[in-house]
């Protein structure tokens, strides 16, 4: 019985069934690749959903990671440490923000934007306490925290975990009527990813970005921008929303902040928004850790030289521009998607996106199915262009293209 066989059957008896992981076992990582139990190399053209864009093992992330380890790894917020003020100064500079709330994993700095917004309905707006409700698209995702799936559309996230949260109205993505019918004078907040990534790299229409910011700035409603996948560097930009220059008035960060290394997220807004907590009212023992402030903090600095957005757009619109060639020639019905991230329809009688995903491990190449016949496609923002060459002949020749 060989070592994988081995590993994933352990797994499978010990472990819940949420996930449903690609047959291989990683052992060890460098850049855009990985390396399994038994030797075989992969090229990683996921990237852990952008939480990778600066690549495994990436030696500045290291380095930072490494150094603070011998220092100081946590605190709690009970007392100040010395990464905290210098982490939230830049985190909010980058961002163009005064403040910062730090978290750990994204769908806790989620929830802390729908506690940010509900909060700012009752003291700032003047909504009637009770009564906020939060605009959220469908096809959405945001996490999996209970209130988080109470708005989802997907039935996998959604059903048995009920009873649900109130106050959330669901519209379909990209239509701004829909939009301006749904945001009433309760409406604290419109929840939304630029770019859907879950639901298969999903780009609105053009215009609707900035409808949204139209929208909420006439009607005194925060616009929170779901930016974890989308953000930092994946689409070319640091922020996606740039693509229509639209600053929304809530960044919600997590994923690559953590360069690969920790957890880390944030929520990230001027002082009228996150300026109505008061100690007790929001926290968390690990967020904004020493450790985590010193990995995001060379984040931070990697992603102000401006050379990884640049890598994102110049290998961006070659990965696009190879993979439109793909369409209409029988094997793909459809690509989108901005920068170095693609979702790619795949024509069912080519088989499910599960079933190409299979195949192209066996080719040595990783990548995600989504909803049944499409493939995501995000490989570290440090990948080479060889790399990506060879993972797209990779790609043809399981496509039979
Ligand atoms: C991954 C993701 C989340 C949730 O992040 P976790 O760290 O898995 O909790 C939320 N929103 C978007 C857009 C994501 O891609």
């Amino acid at each position: 019985m060989s070592t994988t066989a081995d590993a994933i059957r352990s797994a499978d008896a010990h472990s819940a069934h949420n996930y449903h992981p690609l047959p291989l076992v990683v052992a060890s990582a460098e850049g855009a690749w990985m390396t399994d139990v038994e030797g075989r190399r992969y090229l990683d053209m996921l990237a852990g959903y952008s939480a990778l864009n600066f690549g495994h093992g990436n030696r500045r992330l290291i380095d930072a990671a490494r150094a603070q380890l011998e220092r100081v790894t946590l605190t709690s917020r009970a007392f100040h440490h010395d990464r905290f003020a210098e982490f939230c100064t830049e985190l909010a500079a980058l961002c163009g923000k005064e403040m910062v709330l730090p978290m750990n994993t994204g769908a806790e700095a989620v929830e802390t934007a729908v506690k940010t917004a509900r909060k700012w309905g009752y003291e700032v707006k003047g909504v009637p306490d009770g009564h906020a409700k939060i605009v959220v698209a469908a096809d959405n995702f945001h996490g999996r925290t209970t209130t988080i799936v109470s708005f989802s559309t997907d039935h996998d996230a959604r059903d048995h975990f009920g009873p649900y949260t109130p106050g959330f109205e669901i519209v379909p993505y990209g239509d701004l009527t829909a939009l301006a019918h749904a945001v009433t004078e309760n409406t604290v907040a419109v929840l939304l990813e630029p770019i859907q990534g879950e639901a298969g790299v999903l780009v609105p229409p053009a215009g609707y970005l900035r409808g949204v910011r139209e929208l909420t700035r006439e009607r005194n409603v925060l616009f929170m921008a779901d930016e974890i996948q989308s953000g930092l560097g994946r689409t070319g930009r640091t922020f996606a929303c740039e693509h229509e220059d639209v600053v929304p008035d809530v960044y919600i960060l997590g994923k690559a902040l953590g360069g690969g290394v920790v957890p880390v997220s944030a929520v990230v807004a001027d002082r009228d928004v996150l300026g109505v907590f008061r100690p007790g009212q929001h926290g968390s023992t690990f967020g904004g850790n020493p450790l985590a402030c010193a990995v995001a903090l060379e984040v931070i600095a990697m992603l102000r030289t401006g050379e990884f957005q640049g890598r994102a757009t110049e290998l961006g619109e070659h990965l696009h521009r190879e993979l439109n060639l793909l369409v209409g020639g029988g094997a793909v019905t459809a690509v989108r998607g901005r920068g170095l991230w693609a979702g790619v329809d795949i024509d069912p009688s080519r088989g499910t996106g599960r079933e190409i995903s299979e195949k192209l491990m066996e080719l040595g190449v990783l990548v995600k199915d989504t909803h049944g016949s499409t493939i995501r496609i995000a490989p570290p923002l440090v990948i080479s262009k060889e790399d990506l060459d060879w993972g797209l002949d990779q790609l043809r020749s399981v496509l039979g293209a």
